[in-house]
């Protein structure tokens, strides 16, 4: 019995379907322990968007730890710190039109989402919180709330309060706009549904299952949002930081989110990040009524500067991750189609695409299969039926092919 086996809680999953010992990763390609190596399709479930130790953040990471910069600095000032928000304010906010305040919960995304929704009732004096169908927002009890996997949902061990389950677009079928349905239950008193402090949406559902909802419904989301007061959350933890091929995923859908959630890509380099932003008028909050130790993890801040300024100086990057996202979908289409006997489709926007599959057994099948053959791809959807395919986003077009 190998060391994880015997002292590493069962609780691990990522190994049981990739049962090797990784030691070296460089842009796209992991390396196990004997030398083997794999394409990684997987990205640290979209953390890595620009790779593994990307050099473009690594340089400036090495030099910063070479010269005594801070590593840890609770919510003090420091200048990693006012360098990351230079930067984005810069290059991410000013750019695009966009007055957000940020605040640094602690350093996952789950901090971010339970920030966001204390926030929310806060700001409105209501409890509910409007999640939508096959959403993932996190694991601690508040995320986990508005979270609809029932393996995870049935861990917590007690209820789970506070939120309200809408459907997302396409859960009722293609012609079914399921924003009426929303503005039906939030018009009538007595619907049973309390009126929520907000509404809580990823705008592709990344572990539900590559769900992306269209823009239409997105705006519509919002109208509907606008009309009832209530506050619109977008959690751009696995989807933002240029997945869909803009910075912020719900960018084409021209939306204008009250509070936007950024984790997992935003250091770019792997190290545990996260944001709160919000507009100003919704900054109520008193000096430290939120807090958590690790919110000014400064190897993060200057990762996250460099890949700001590295990626998102202009929108070049964005063109290309929209052109291999479209090459990405045009083989996955043609290999469907190659397999039409299978019943398998396609779905998801820029560098995002899945291939979903009649059933769990056959998405499984798939990964096992690529694993032997190189390629680390994992499955998602509710019976793991999805095959979901999360290159770095700067990968090599020869290397994607
Ligand atoms: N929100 C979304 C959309 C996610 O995909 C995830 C993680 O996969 C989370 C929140 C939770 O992030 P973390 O695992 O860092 O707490």
């Amino acid at each position: 019995m190998n060391i994880f086996e015997r002292i590493e809680s069962d609780v691990r999953s990522y190994c049981r379907t990739f049962p090797v010992t990784f030691q070296r990763a460089k842009g796209a390609t992991l390396e196990d322990e004997e030398g083997n190596r794999y394409i990684d399709f997987l990205s640290g479930a979209g953390v890595l968007n620009y790779g593994h130790n990307d050099p473009a953040l690594k340089r400036p990471l090495l030099e910063y730890i070479g010269s005594d910069g801070l590593t840890h600095s609770l919510d003090m000032h420091s200048g990693a710190k006012a360098r990351f928000l230079d930067a984005f304010e810069t290059h991410i906010l000013q750019p695009r039109g966009m007055r957000y305040k940020i605040q640094f919960p602690g350093p996952t995304g789950t901090n971010a989402v339970e920030a966001a929704m204390k926030l929310a009732r806060n700001v409105t004096g209501r409890h509910n919180i409007v999640s939508f169908t096959n959403g993932f927002h996190g694991m601690t009890r508040g995320s986990l709330a508005a979270t609809g996997n029932g393996h995870h949902r049935s861990a917590a061990g007690i209820p789970l309060a506070g939120t309200t389950f809408m459907p997302y677009d396409g859960y009722m079928g293609e012609d079914a706009d399921t924003t009426e349905y929303l503005d039906k239950v939030l018009s009538d008193g007595s619907s049973g549904i309390d009126k929520p402090a907000a509404v809580i949406v990823e705008t592709v559902q990344g572990e539900g299952g590559v769900n992306p909802a269209s823009f239409e419904w997105l705006r519509s989301l919002e109208k509907v949002c606008r009309k009832h007061d209530v506050l619109v959350i977008v959690d751009d933890i696995q989807v933002g930081c240029g997945r869909t091929g803009t910075f912020f995923s719900f960018e084409r859908a021209r939306i204008s989110p009250d509070i936007v959630l950024l984790s997992k890509s935003l250091s770019g380099y792997g190290l545990p990040f996260a944001v709160v932003l919000m507009k100003p008028e919704l900054d109520i909050w008193e000096p430290g009524e939120h807090n958590g130790t690790f919110r000014g993890h400064n190897p993060a801040f200057v990762t996250a500067t460099a890949a700001i300024e590295t990626y998102w100086a202009d929108d070049s990057f964005s063109r290309e991750v929209a052109n291999k996202g479209e090459y990405l979908r045009g083989w996955l289409n043609s290999l469907s189609a190659r397999h039409s006997e299978m019943g398998v489709s396609t779905r998801g926007r820029g560098m995002i695409q899945a291939l979903v599959f009649n059933d769990g057994d056959d998405a499984d099948a798939v990964a096992a299969r690529a694993f032997e053959r190189g390629v680390i791809v994992e499955t998602c959807g509710s019976d793991g039926e999805v095959l979901k395919f999360l290159a770095p986003l700067n990968i090599a077009k020869e290397e994607l092919a």
